[in-house]
Order: structure tokens, then sequence, then C-alpha cells
């Protein structure tokens, strides 16, 4: 079955066409600048990127121009649309409605735009893809995969926070999590290729990225994540702070003469690596930096991989012990540096690395030593694939 699937957001959208009988992505790209002026990229497989500028006053030509560079008689990846037979969606916030992946109809859509409050930047943006995937596909059947939806195991004791309770009961104020759809893929292969045992397998996922995020997850259900009520929660991040003291807030806001939207542009946009450093928000320009003796970019990284650590040490903590820790995203997968580094304070854990295979590149990978008490291993994140499955679950 070839699947379409979308992760669509404000001013972009990023598509794979992926046969699911194979796993093989038959053509991938994404839209830039939509609502600007306009940039396709597609790239079948095999062959090299297109990049064309095109106009994209909104997202229905965006995703008009998508079905015709997949459908192009000369480089498309199918003859016709007939052959997509079901577009899957990524959805950051199903709030707490989802807690698996969906087929599309009005209730859900409607569930979803519920939720816009708790994702606004998001979910608005993921409705529109929705809407004109319907209206350009009516015949299709369209699936929704939540960002959301893996960490809604967790118990109330890892997602309430130290506030008035109404504010939960009111306006669901709690922990959600956010990259579920990577925890669930990373975590589930984590068990297979280590051969754990999946009923009470303890693993920690560090998905890190340009966003970050750590879960926990026993016998395949999230026990605790470090992203909150939205994205900001947790690690120090490319441009997002992580956890800070909530206090900061009205310091800075008066020492800079800022509102609220200003000093949430500053936590969401200036802080992190970036802010941190002054260099870059890109892991691979602060390690150039630090190397040259930058103190700002040295600190940053020490700053991070000393909090991803103490993240791992709650987690195997709340978990009773860990059998697993798995890196992933862009930098987990490689970066061979802060992989080290953040286990060089697990040594308590009866953690050993493995240098030779921590310093190589590539696919799935044991990176710690046959002695290692704990496994710790690298598993590139694939969100496409997981939400392609995902709906060929359910569609069949
Ligand atoms: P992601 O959000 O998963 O695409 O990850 C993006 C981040 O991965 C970038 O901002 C970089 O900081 C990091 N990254 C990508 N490649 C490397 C690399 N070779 N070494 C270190 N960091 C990397």
């Amino acid at each position: 079955m070839n699947v379409l699937v979308i992760n669509c957001g404000s001013s972009s959208l990023k598509y794979q066409l992926i046969n699911s009988d194979t796993e093989e992505v038959l053509a991938k790209g994404l839209c830039e600048r939509i609502g600007i002026d306009g940039r396709l990229v597609y790239q079948k497989a095999g062959l090299d990127k297109e990049t064309t500028e095109a106009p994209m006053p909104t997202h229905k030509e965006a995703i008009q121009l998508v079905l015709d560079a997949l459908t192009n008689p000369a480089t498309g990846a199918i003859k016709s649309l007939a052959e997509v037979e079901a577009v899957g969606h990524r959805v950051v916030h199903g709030g707490e409605k989802f807690t698996q992946s969906v087929i599309i109809n009005d209730e859900v859509i409607q569930a979803i735009e519920e939720c816009n409050d708790l994702a606004p930047l998001h979910n608005p943006a993921n409705l529109i893809g929705i809407r004109v995937c319907m209206e350009l596909m009516p015949s299709v059947k369209q699936v929704a995969v939540f960002d959301t939806a893996f960490h809604q195991t967790m118990p109330a004791k890892a997602y309430l926070y130290g506030l008035p309770i109404d504010y939960y009961k009111n306006y669901k104020v709690r922990r959600y999590g956010f990259h579920g759809t990577s925890h669930r893929f990373v975590s589930s292969h984590a068990v297979e290729f280590l051969g754990l045992n999946p009923a009470d397998s303890k693993v920690i996922v560090c998905h890190l990225g340009n966003g970050s995020s750590i879960s926990a997850v026993v016998g395949g259900k999230c026990v605790d994540t470090t992203m909150g009520l939205t994205p900001l929660e947790g690690v120090v991040m490319g441009t997002r702070s992580g956890n800070i003291d909530p206090a900061i807030i009205e310091y800075v806001a008066k020492k800079e003469n800022l509102d609220i939207p200003g000093i949430m542009n500053v936590l969401n946009k200036k802080s992190g690596l970036q802010g941190m450093s002054g260099v870059s928000s890109d892991m691979r320009d602060l390690e150039a930096a630090a190397d040259g003796g930058n103190e700002d970019a040295k600190n940053a990284i020490e700053v991070l991989c000393y909090g991803i650590a103490k993240f791992v040490g709650g987690y195997a903590a709340a978990m009773n012990g860990v059998d697993a820790i798995i890196f992933t995203a862009g930098i987990g997968e490689n970066d061979g540096h802060v992989r080290k580094k953040v286990c060089s304070y697990l040594g308590y854990l009866g953690i050993e690395i493995d240098d030779a295979a921590n310093a190589k590149r590539g696919e799935d990978m044991v990176i710690s030593t046959p002695d290692s008490k704990v496994k710790v291993a690298v598993l590139p994140t694939n969100e496409e694939l997981a939400i392609c499955r995902d709906t060929v679950a359910l569609v069949k």
C-alpha cells in the first residue's frame, strides 16, 4: 500500500510517499515559505533533489503541487493519485482525548480543534493539512498520529504539576509530553534489537535534536517524559531554555521591559544552546567554537550533557532500574562526544562505553561494552515510518 505521510507546519509542509509493504520511501520533500512566495523540494528515490519556486498562497496550493510532483509523468513516483491509498498526518497535540492514532472523521477534527489552545502554533496548521487532503483526495482514508498519544500512559504522579488542582480540572494544565511517535518507535525497536523482555523492559530514550526530550518506558508504556504542557520544558534545546526557575520570568520581564509574549519568545527562540553560547543552536557549530576555546560554547555543551544525565538518573530511580539507554535524533544519532559525556556521569549504573563503537556512525548500534550492566545503543528514529505503520494498521 502507498501511504502519503504529511507533517504540516504553519508555513511549511514535509511529506513522504512510502510503500508500506517494502517500507521503501518512494519520494519525499517539503514545501517552504507557504503564504510568502513558495518553494517545493521534491526527490524521487534514486534521483537528485529538485527545487522549484512556485507560488503557494495557502497550504491548498502547496499540497496540490506535491500531488502534481508525485504524479508528474517524467519524474513522478506514481502514475496517478489512485495509487495513494491512505494519508497519515502528524498532529502535535491530542490532549487527553487521543491515546493512540485514529482514522479522521468530523468528530476527530472537532476534537483536534479543541486542542488548538494547547498548541496554537501547531494544531491549526496540522488541521489545514488534514482538511486540504480530504478535499483533494476525498475517497482516501486519512489517519491522525499524535505526538502526545504515547505519553498518555503516564501516571498522575508524573503528569500533575504542583499547581492549584483547578488548573488541571478546568484548563487541563498537565504534562503531556511530545516526540511521542519517536519515543514509541525507538523504545519498541530497542526491545527487539537488544532482545529485552517486552513485558518488563525498562528503557530510557534520549531524543536529542533541535528539540530534545527524554522518556522512561516500562514494558512498552511511557511512565515519564521531560516535555510538559508544551515542548518548552525539559533539557536545554537548540533555542529553547528547557527547565528554569519560573520566577526568572518576572525578574527578567522587569529588567528587560518585556511582556509575556516577549518573554515566551526569548524562552522559545533565543535561549538554549543558541542563547547560552551566543554562537549557534547547531551542535556542530557549538563544538567547533568550543574546540576553538569559546568558554560560553563549552559551558552550553556541559549544561546540556549534565542536564541529560540528571534526567537519566532520575528516570532510573523512577523505574527502579534501567535495562537500556537509547540515543536518537540529530544529536543523539550523530554526536559521540555528547553520548560519551552523558554516560561519563552514569558509571554508578555500571555503564561502560565502547569508545570504538561510539566513534562509528550509521545504523542501529550498541555502544556499551559487553560487560556494561546497562546496554547503551544508538537507534535512528523514523517518525514518518511510524506514522505510515499506524496508518496502514488502521485503514487495512
Ligand atoms: P533534528 O532536530 O533531530 O533534525 O536534529 C538537528 C540537530 O542535530 C542539529 O541542530 C544539530 O545540532 C544536530 N546534529 C546533526 N548532525 C550532527 C553531527 N554530525 N554532530 C553533532 N550534531 C549534529
